[in-house]
């Protein structure tokens, strides 16, 4: 069985569309995929649609959050949440609210942007964005306004949280986010938790309360984790009754990972299909 719980289509910032996503995985070999779009749903009903037979899948989302960082400051974390009732009333409130902040946020980017006599259309921007709207659009513009040459270029000179365009996130609580997702029936696993060339850590304590609120796993087996760091996270979920999962974090080739490069052990992801209640898996 290959299991990769961790993808993501053109209904965030991959470039396989969904039903693409769900062909290539099974031609990859995978028996269980993940679409896990950030932020939103918006691509589970094609990626269904287009399900291969033979090719068993789990909707899911990553979902951005704040957290409590090692440092003792708030830190950016990332987390999955699979198989939630998408018309449970608290958490599609909750998404609704952040798909509008992060529109207010780009927008408000942008007009700061043409303020200062850059190339930008603000609505010309948000128009190209779709559901998850975020810097990655803003920077692919400028990159066409030739303002910059890259994409990785806008995101160190203009859009870097030091810069003098860039605008407060208003992410979910961890906390909050790990309760909403289970009263959904949902099961939550805290995404790439020591991928330390992200940035800051998470406080290992702050991981610990997130289990007492339902917390479900954290993610170990990760490209962008170290043996140690996978060591670190598969101590920490064996202490607290964590599962544990791997994935490729596949994005098409906005990166080089392929999907099933990293892979979610069998019995881990059965364990996972028992703790949910909001959406069925949807089984070969
Ligand atoms: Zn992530
Ligand atoms: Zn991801």
């Amino acid at each position: 069985m290959r299991i990769d719980l961790h993808t993501h289509s053109t209904a965030s910032d991959g470039t396989d569309t969904p039903a693409e996503l769900v062909r290539n995985a099974a031609a990859a070999g995978l028996d269980v995929v993940a679409i896990t779009d950030h932020d939103t749903t918006a691509g589970w009903a094609e990626a269904v649609e287009a399900r291969p037979e033979g090719l068993t899948l789990v909707r899911g989302m990553e979902m951005s959050c704040v957290a409590l960082g090692a440092d003792g400051w708030p830190v950016p974390v990332h987390l999955l949440a699979y198989l939630f009732d998408p018309t449970d009333r608290g958490f599609a409130e909750e998404r609704e609210r952040l798909r509008a902040e992060r529109v207010e946020r780009l927008r408000a980017m942008a007009e700061r942007m043409r303020a200062d006599g850059l190339p930008i259309d603000p609505d010309a921007v948000l128009a190209s964005a779709g559901p998850s709207a975020g810097r990655p659009h803003l920077a692919r513009a400028l990159v066409t306004a030739g303002v910059v040459p890259t994409v990785d270029a806008a995101f160190a000179e203009l859009l870097a949280p030091h810069g003098r365009y860039y605008a407060e996130k208003a992410d979910t609580p961890l906390h909050r986010a790990v309760s909403m997702i289970a009263g959904a029936g949902g099961v939550s696993v805290l995404a790439h938790a020591r991928a330390r060339k992200r940035g800051r850590l998470i406080a290992l304590d702050d991981i610990r309360a997130s289990a007492e609120l339902g917390l479900g796993g954290l993610e170990s087996n990760h490209p962008d984790h170290s043996a140690e760091d996978r060591a670190v996270l598969d101590e920490l979920a064996a202490e607290l009754g964590l599962l544990t999962t791997g994935s490729s974090d596949y994005h098409g080739a906005n990166k080089t990972i392929r999907l099933g490069e990293f892979t979610t052990d069998p019995a881990q992801f059965e364990a996972l299909v028992d703790k949910a209640s909001g959406v069925p898996v949807i089984r070969a």
